[in-house]
Parts: C-alpha cells; sequence; structure tokens
C-alpha cells in the first residue's frame, strides 16, 4: 500500500473514532469562527447528532483532515478527542496529544441567500458537502401521535428542543425548488427530499409537487433527485416516484432481523406491511429504478454484526445499495443513554460493507447518486481505493 494510502486509512480511523465517541470542546472556542460568511454551521434539520443538546450554542458542522477526508463534529464532553485552539489555529487532539491541525468546512454560497417568500435557504436545504444538498421537508414524524417513533430516532425531539429558536418549519415546494436552482448554479448536482411520516401517508403527491418545482427552476429534467420515503402499502407507487423525475429512491429497513425490527421500529411495522413487505417494496424498487439505483440503510450496532452484513449482502444481490453508518444514541431518541459498539466494530463493519458493494458491481457515482450525504466512511474506502481524492492528483502533479 502507498504511504498516501496508507496515512489516509489512518485519518479514516480517527475520522470513525471521534464520530462514533464524539469529540469535546469548550464551546467558547468557536466564538471566533465566522459563521456568518466563511464556515458552514450546524442547522437542526432532522436529528440531532451531537450526543447533547446545545441550544443557543452554534458548532461547526465539521472539518477536514490533512489528506482531505471530511470529518463530522459531534460533542461529546466526555470523549478522549478534543478540539483546542492555539496560536489562532485549531487542531484535533487524543487524550491532550495533538493528532493534526484542523480547517472547519466552508460556507456554501446560498447560505447567504433567502427563497423569495424571504426564508432562509440555509435552513431549507442543508450543504451535505461535494455538491450534495438535503431537504427535510417536514421536521416531525406522525408516529409520534402512537407512540410508534423508532427507537433510535428523536426527530421529534430535536424539533421539540430547536423548533423555536432555530425556526425549523415545514418546506414548501417552491422554497425546495429555488434553493436547489441557487445550489445547483453554484456547483450542485445531487438532492436528497427526505422527512417524517406524514399523517395517512400522503407523501407521493407531495414528492411529485417538488419534483415538478424542481425541475422548473433548475432547468434540468432530471435533476439527480432521491426520494426517501417509508416504504408504500401499495408498490404500484413506486413507479410515480420515478415517473416524478427521481433519478433514485431510498428505503431504510434499519434493521435487518425481523423480530429486533418489530421492536425497534413499531411504526415500520404498522404503517408499511412489517418487515417483509418493506423487503419486497426495496426488491420491486430495483426493478423499477435499476441495480444500483435504490438506497437503503441499517443502523449499525443495534443488531448483532452478522445480521447487518447478512441484510447488505442480500439487499447488494438484489442490486440494492445498503449503507450501515454507525448507530449514534442520539439525545432525545428512547436508546439516549444507550452505547454504540467500539469505534473498531464500526469500522470493521464498514470495510465489510464497502467490500459487498464491491462485489455486487457497485460504482463510486452510484454511491453518490442515492446518499444523502458522499462523506461516509464507505464512500471514503471507495475514494481511497479509487483514487478519487483531490490530494491523489496534488500529489502526483
Ligand atoms: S419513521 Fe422512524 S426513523 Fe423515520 S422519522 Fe419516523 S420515527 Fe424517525
Amino acid at each position: 500500500m502507498s504511504d498516501l494510502k496508507s496515512q489516509l486509512y489512518k485519518e479514516l480511523e480517527i475520522k470513525n473514532a471521534s464520530s462514533v465517541e464524539g469529540i469535546r470542546v469548550n464551546p467558547a472556542i468557536f466564538k471566533k469562527l465566522n459563521f456568518e460568511k466563511k464556515y458552514q454551521k450546524q442547522i437542526h434539520v432532522l436529528f440531532e447528532m451531537d450526543h447533547d443538546h446545545h441550544v443557543g450554542i452554534d458548532f461547526p458542522i465539521g472539518f477536514t483532515s490533512p489528506n482531505g477526508l471530511k470529518l463530522p463534529f459531534r460533542w461529546d464532553n466526555r470523549s478522549a478527542y478534543s478540539i483546542e485552539y492555539e496560536g489562532g489555529g485549531y487542531y484535533l487532539a487524543r487524550k491532550g496529544e495533538e493528532l493534526f491541525p484542523i480547517e472547519f468546512l466552508s460556507r456554501p454560497k446560498y447560505y447567504g441567500l433567502k427563497t423569495s417568500d424571504g426564508s432562509e435557504m440555509s435552513h431549507v436545504a442543508t450543504y451535505t458537502r461535494e455538491g450534495t444538498i438535503f431537504v427535510a421537508y417536514s421536521n416531525e414524524c406522525s408516529l409520534k401521535e402512537k407512540g410508534e417513533d423508532c427507537l433510535y430516532c428523536n426527530i421529534n425531539s430535536t424539533k421539540d428542543t430547536y423548533g423555536e429558536d432555530e425556526g425549523i418549519f415545514w418546506k414548501q415546494p417552491k422554497q425546495i425548488a429555488e434553493t436547489a436552482a441557487a445550489a445547483y448554479k453554484d456547483g450542485a448536482s445531487h438532492i436528497t427530499i427526505t422527512g417524517g411520516f406524514i399523517p395517512e401517508r400522503r407523501e407521493v403527491d407531495y414528492y411529485i409537487d417538488v419534483a415538478d418545482a424542481i425541475r422548473e427552476h433548475t432547468g434540468l429534467d432530471d435533476f439527480n433527485g432521491t426520494g426517501v420515503i417509508g416504504a408504500p402499502l401499495d408498490l404500484g407507487v413506486i413507479e410515480k416516484y420515478k415517473e416524478a423525475g427521481y433519478r433514485t429512491i431510498a428505503m431504510n429497513i434499519e434493521i435487518w432481523d425481523k423480530n429486533i425490527f418489530q421492536t425497534i421500529c413499531p411504526g415500520k411495522v404498522s404503517s408499511c406491511g412489517g418487515w417483509d413487505h418493506w423487503v419486497r417494496a426495496l426488491e420491486h424498487a430495483a426493478d423499477v429504478f435499476g441495480h444500483g439505483r435504490v438506497r437503503s440503510n441499517i443502523v449499525a450496532g443495534i443488531e448483532p454484526k452478522q445480521s447487518t452484513l447478512d441484510g447488505v449482502e442480500y439487499l447488494a444481490s438484489k442490486g440494492v445499495i445498503c449503507f450501515a453508518g454507525a448507530w449514534c444514541p442520539n439525545p432525545g431518541s428512547q436508546l439516549e443513554g444507550h452505547r454504540t459498539p467500539e469505534a473498531e466494530w464500526h469500522l470493521d463493519m464498514a470495510k465489510k460493507v464497502a467490500a459487498i458493494h464491491r462485489k455486487a458491481g457497485f460504482t463510486y457515482d452510484q454511491l453518490y447518486d442515492c446518499s444523502a450525504a458522499p462523506t461516509g466512511l464507505t464512500h471514503d474506502i471507495y475514494k481511497i481505493e479509487d483514487g478519487l481524492l483531490p490530494v491523489f492528483n496534488s500529489k502526483a502533479a
């Protein structure tokens, strides 16, 4: 393995561990960061991913490692990892020892713009890096009314905690389309539309309206969109997303073990026909959208590792790309205070998932087109192995 590759794998190991364990910081050191013009700050659009709430305190969304991996910032003052400020610069440390200097992620241009109705575009769509934007049209999930929220999910608690302070709101198709047009003008090339369940599962009409508006405002017939939905009871609905212009579709099964799924995702059982139907929906979607054009996700760390890998492998054999991002026991979820597996467990999982994707013939572009953010560990492994990071060009030049 080349020196650069082995250096990148070391950075990946640190990225994984500091994401899983979180990062300790004295928030006062972030007061020097210019979030109005230069750096991208966290805006709560769906889930709080910091390990504690931080109402009224701004945090950066993430930072880069020396060779260009993007690391998320997740606050946890119990962690051995920390960000320190010294001599005008910031660095990442472990147990007080510097690991490397860091640069915070920049603010995209559209964050300074407003929609025609005066809404902040930064609150309509989050920039999820490398040309991807992310819209959570609804910041609440109607499963709450039935007491059937997924146990790892904190969507409703995040809205209750930050809704007033950060002005979390339902996004209208025109707001989304204007924001997408501004971001695409500035180089963006992928949009994810997602949200919690809405009453009576009427989301398909909304997704069609959003797609129509995006096409009108961007002038693009294929705007490279991913519609993230719950498995529809009527599988015929899946064709409608394709006809509406979405290039890819996502249905996150979250847990592969059928019995654990029933306990962890009671609302997905009662509203979406259960585990068997969810798997059928994914297989049907692969027939409609094609190989590598359907995505699912498993919350890695709730069930045994082999069960998750069995799921990733089975879905890959059907042409479905299934990620297995590390479970973060989010504040406000019913599993708050639980522990996710150790960092090494998650790194091993990411490597095995990437190997399964390779074996199934999924390309990096397919991973990119169906993901909410192209900065997960599986993406990184592809980038390292295929030489897709800018550092490979700069070192070769
Ligand atoms: S369906 Fe489950 S994971 Fe999705 S928003 Fe509702 S509670 Fe959260």
